[in-house]
Order: C-alpha cells, then structure tokens, then sequence
C-alpha cells in the first residue's frame, strides 16, 4: 500500500508518501512508488488515536445515569445492570462501541470487562488493534477471586498466538482486590511481560477512605507492598501529590487519562501538565461510554488540553495533546504503534483537510485538538487494512449493529 501526497506528521508536518508493505510502515518519504495506492493530497495523515481506558461492552448503558456521583452511580445504576448482562449483550455492546471508535479515528484500545471473550469476537470482526484485560476483582472472597485468576490465565494462553490481540491482568482497584491478591496478580505478569490495567485514585472519598484503612495514601501503600512496576497502567490518577507522582515516575507506572469521566463523575481534574513534566508516561482514555458518555477521543483531546489551562494557556500545546493521544497510547501499552515512522505498525488514520472544521489551516494540528470532530475522519487503517474507506466500514455492518444494540440494550435495563 501507498498513501501518496499526504500532510505527514513527523518531527514537523511536511508533504510525503507513506510506504506500507504488510503490517508495518517502510518508508517514508517523498516520490516513493508502489501499488495500492491512496490518493492523500487532501489529507492529513496521522497515527491512528489509542483509547487506552474503557469498559466498552458499556456503550449499551450510554446515558443510562448521569448527574450522580460515582459511588450511587455503581451501587444504584450500573451493578444491578450488569447482575444481568449476558455474553449476547457484551458481544453488541463491542461492537457498536467499535464502530464508534473507528468513525473518531480510533485504531486501538485497552479494555476491561465482563465476557472479555466477547471484546474478542468483536475484535476479530471489527479488524481493530486491542489489549483486552481479563477482569479480575475479590470482593472479599479469595477463593472465588483465585478461581478467576486461573480463568484469566487461561485466556491469556489461547490468545497467546493472535497478532492484533493482546492480553493483560485487570485487577479491578485495590479496593475490591486485597493487597495480598495484587501482588499474586503482578507476580503473574510479570512472568508472562503482560500489563496490570487498575483503576486508581479515581475519586477523593475513595482515596481518604483507602488512607484511614491502610494507613497511608493507595500510592505510598502500593509503592511499599512491591506492585507498583514499568507493567502498571493505572487508570484516572485524579488525585495525587507530587510526592505520590515522583513514586509513580520512580517505578515507570502509566496514568490512562480520562478527563470526560473524572468530570462527570465530580471527581476531579487529573494533573496531567505536572506528570508529564515529571516525565510520567501519560496516554488517553474514554473510559466506558455509560460515564464519558462517548469514545470519541477528538472530545477528549480537547477537554484534556483546556483543562490543563485552567491557569496557564501554554500548559499543553496541540503537539503535546496529539503525541498524548497516540504514541504515548502506544507506549502505555507496549505496541509499536503512534507514529508515522519506518518500522511501526501501519494503524493510520487519514483526516480531510476539505472538512470545516479542519479551514482554514493556520496550524492544522490546533485544528486537530480544539477544531476537529469524527467526521473529519475519512479513511482508517489497522496492521495494514483499510478498515474504512470515505467514511464507509469496510469490516462491520453498521445499520445492523446499531440495530441489534439497540435492543439489547433496552432489554438490559428492562431485564
Ligand atoms: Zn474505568
């Protein structure tokens, strides 16, 4: 495949052809030839966006509750909800979440959730690029959590040979999972080089009741019982101290960044500008679409980069916010991926420079963060393969799954 004449984001924006042979990006560069040719001269070509939080099953309760804060919204919402979800429900719940993501330029994801078979199915339909954790919570019940550990290594061994696949722990917070538990959890990963996917200083309660119990802030307690490693993607990350952010820093834990969640949630605003000048690897997340309430990561771009200047307009630039939402996401989550650049995997996404949002082109990658939407995005490539083509999926049958969606949905919450 060649995508010829496009605006290429490399060390700055310039003219180029892009090169793909297989799977993997092969050149860059300018008058290339070859066949399979995308005709880019109207196009601004990017790395494909990387959620790298979400429950994406969820999309089924997409504005099921709002305006309530985060310990009513599981306890009374979201729980009874999924008491009742079957495998059917999670496979249409993947799957419109899917298109959604695809449509707003999303290549990969990192999810978290019931039925991760199901995330898988979808998947392989979908031709998306993923990391699926296998959930994992104790509950106070250490048998039944050790049960479920064993399920989640056989998982993880059945998928050991897929190439857009990946699996990792997704120990659910410490506070549904014992330290004891976390520990055997990590130990696992570390034998198999698999990521630790955890929720982690989400709201404020949750951390100053966590405190009073263990005696000190989830960080310093994590950081003292040996779990916090480089494998460690901790979603949400809203409150911390500098000190608890050095500890971070200190042992190369990933914060997975939520902004529209930790809004909606009243929990707060994460300090993404000081963890990234601490060097804290920070990537982007929608987290699930029953609290953000969608997955598109243009949203979250630009709500990440406002909120950051709260008192400082120079405290995030585009660059910083696209680099956050792409090769950071492909960092995070040990993929080469997030960069038009020889030798990594060809997830691209082409964004039309035709489209109003993205007119004038004073400084197209500000029109990327403040300006654009999904419709901007005209063309999506996964591992190689166009997965959509002039706004059309090439691998999923939109009208039918929103359709089926649509009634599990209604089903779920009726059930
Ligand atoms: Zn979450």
């Amino acid at each position: 495949m060649l995508i010829k004449n496009g605006w290429v984001l490399t060390t700055r924006l310039e003219k180029k052809d892009v090169a793909v042979d297989g799977t993997t990006i092969t050149e860059v560069g300018t008058s290339l030839s070859g066949s399979d040719v995308i005709d880019a001269s109207n196009h601004l070509v990017l790395p494909g966006l990387v959620n790298t939080h979400t429950h994406l099953a969820m999309t089924l309760l997409r504005g099921y509750a709002d305006d309530v804060p985060l310990t009513e919204w599981l306890r009374d919402y979201i729980w009874p909800r999924e008491m009742n979800l079957t495998p059917e429900d999670c496979y249409y719940g993947n799957l419109l979440g899917s298109v959604e993501m695809i449509k707003s330029g999303t290549t990969c994801f990192h999810d978290m959730y019931f039925y991760p078979d199901q995330a898988v199915k979808a998947v392989k339909e979908s031709g998306m690029r993923a990391v699926i954790s296998y959930p994992l919570a104790e509950f106070g019940n250490p048998e039944r959590a050790g049960h479920m550990l064993q399920a989640g290594l056989q998982f993880m061994d059945t998928l050991r040979t897929e190439s857009r696949i990946d699996t990792s722990f997704g120990p659910h917070s410490p506070s549904t999972c014992s330290p004891e538990y976390l520990l055997k959890v990590q130990d696992h990963a570390q034998k198999l080089s698999k990521l630790v996917h955890i929720h982690l200083h989400e709201s404020k309660d949750w951390v100053e009741n966590f405190s009073k119990a263990h005696e000190k802030p989830p960080i310093e307690f994590l950081e003292s019982s040996g779990f916090l490693k480089n494998n460690v993607c901790a979603a949400h990350v809203v409150h911390a101290t500098d000190k608890e952010l050095d500890i971070l820093k200190t042992h190369g834990v990933k914060v997975l960044h939520c902004p529209s969640s930790n809004l909606k949630l009243a929990n707060g605003i994460a300090p993404v500008a000081s963890m990234i000048k601490k060097g804290i690897c920070v990537a982007l997340g929608t987290d699930g679409a029953a609290s953000n309430n969608t997955l598109d990561l243009f949203a979250e771009m630009r709500l990440m980069t406002l909120l950051q200047k709260l008192n400082d307009p120079s405290a995030m630039t585009s660059r910083a916010a696209v680099k956050i939402a792409t090769e950071n996401g492909g960092t995070a989550l040990k993929w080469k991926i997030g960069r038009i650049e020889e030798g990594f995997l060809a997830d691209i996404i082409l964004i039309d420079l035709r489209n109003p949002c993205m007119t004038p082109r004073h400084d197209v990658l500000s029109n990327v963060v403040y300006a654009a939407n999904s419709s901007a995005v005209d063309t999506v490539i996964i591992d190689g393969e166009v997965i959509m083509e002039n706004r059309v999926l090439k691998t999923l049958h939109e009208e039918d799954i929103v359709e089926k969606a649509r009634e599990h949905a209604y089903d779920l919450v009726n059930r």
